[in-house]
């Protein structure tokens, strides 16, 4: 450890920034600390850094009595304490589905779905993002930016409009015309660039280091950023009845999300809120752009980048920046890395649609996709409790079910019609 001057390191100190019980951060690669502020790189090695805490003595009631979004969460997250008051899109709290048509299908005990297209803009990229711009403003940040495969420039544009700063979003040129259309309704700053996801991520790091005063929520305050992911984790146990699942299956882009969701979890056996029992984290990708699940079936600890090729845009990033944890998190806790191919996500987002009523987003393709490929290989135990995450909406992503549903069509308004085209037997 580097000596530390105190007086900035204690959260408590005049001048400190306040963001609730968040005490530092520290470096996942070789634990140095360093004080909250806007950093996200170790002083010492670079690696990525991450917020530490000091938590108080915390009961479900403190929970439970708290607003219905992820700030109940509040005190478990770097944020100011008087959050739920302030303008926010007030993400989370969304549903747990009982998946009893799916389990039956599957051969399953027990499925939930938890479905984040509940969230304000149709995605789980509305936790992280509120949980940033929260940071973000203590820090000292006047504008909120991202690089986005989609759904992130959906909610740092919205969250943006609602706290009444500036944002400016960068996307891939070919990204979905919906998640276009649902980014630009917004009136923030929106550039396309000609470039993989990769390519517009190379960008906002050179435009970070440009403008001091730009959150780029998932480079430069991303360790804030990445905490918001642990709210998945949060909800799922509180909605099982304070309870961890057996398995859980996480789509994997950077793979903060599914890095979070097991932290969340150790986080409140930690506390003492729920039974620590064990837990397998699996991990789901397209095969178009697989480098985890390419880097866990050959034994790796690091991961080759990729050039992304898939239906799944939302995922489809080549070079994931949490691509080794992931793996560090599924191997420590006994689950397996997995990607299904594009046919195969379509023929799951039309399988989640049919069995369960719930049109998730290509993601939800990959995950569910990956939940039956594990069954069939035997990876996946379908007498233990699972959740699979349902991350985004399908109504983002229509070019990927166009070719693949049947439309109607149309007839004479009249009982013959309707005879004839053969609807009776319906
Ligand atoms: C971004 C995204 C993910 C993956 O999140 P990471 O934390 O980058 O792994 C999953 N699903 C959807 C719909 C997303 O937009
Ligand atoms: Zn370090």
């Amino acid at each position: 450890m580097v000596p530390i001057d105190t007086a900035q390191t204690d959260p408590r100190a005049p001048g400190a920034p306040r963001l609730g019980n968040a005490s530092g951060l520290s470096c996942r690669e070789c634990g140095v600390a360093t004080p909250l502020g806007p950093f996200y790189a170790c002083p010492e090695c670079f690696g990525p850094l991450e917020v530490s805490y000091d938590f108080p003595r915390l009961s479900r009631a403190d929970i439970t009595s708290g607003p219905n979004s992820i700030w109940r969460y509040a005190p478990l997250l770097p944020v100011p304490a008087d959050i739920a008051s302030r303008p926010t899109t007030q993400p989370g709290y969304t549903k747990l589905i009982d998946a009893g048509n799916l389990a039956a299908e599957l051969g399953m005990r027990k499925l939930w779905i938890k479905d984040d297209s509940g969230n304000p803009t149709h995605s789980f990229k509305d936790r992280v993002v509120a949980v940033a711009l929260a940071a973000a403003t203590e820090l000292g940040f006047k504008v909120l930016a991202c690089p986005s495969t989609g759904n992130l420039a959906n909610a740092v544009a919205a969250a943006a409009a609602r706290a009444g700063i500036r944002s400016v979003v960068m996307v891939p040129s070919d990204l979905e015309e919906q998640k276009i259309l649902t980014t630009a309704v917004y009136g923030g700053a929106f550039v396309t660039v000609e470039g993989s996801y990769d390519d517009v991520n190379r960008l906002a790091s050179e435009l970070a280091g440009e403008h001091e005063d730009w959150a780029f929520v998932n480079v430069n305050v991303r360790p804030y950023y990445a905490e918001g992911s642990k709210t998945l984790g949060f909800e799922i146990a509180e909605q099982l009845g304070w309870r961890l699942p057996e398995q859980i299956v996480v789509p994997v882009a950077s793979g903060a999300q599914l890095v979070k969701i097991d932290k969340g979890f150790s986080e409140l056996a930690g506390l003492g809120l729920v039974e620590s029992v064990p837990w397998k984290m699996f991990g789901a990708q397209a095969t178009g752009c697989s480098p985890v699940s390419e880097a866990f079936a050959k034994g790796w600890d690091v991961v080759r980048p990729v050039k992304p090729s898939t239906v799944a845009k939302s995922l489809a990033i080549g070079n994931p920046a949490d691509g080794p944890y992931v793996l560090d998190v599924v191997r420590r806790t006994g689950g397996v890395v997995a990607d299904v191919s594009d046919s195969e996500i379509v023929d799951s987002m039309r399988m989640l649609a049919r069995a369960q009523g719930v049109f998730g987003e290509t993601a939800g393709g990959v995950t569910l996709g990956v939940l039956r490929k594990l069954i069939a290989s035997g990876q996946l135990d379908p007498g233990k409790e699972t959740v699979i995450i349902n991350s985004g909406d399908g109504l983002k992503t229509l070019d990927a079910v166009a070719p693949a549903v049947r439309v109607p069509v149309a007839i004479k308004p009249t009982v013959d019609a309707f005879q004839e085209a053969g609807f009776d037997g319906a």
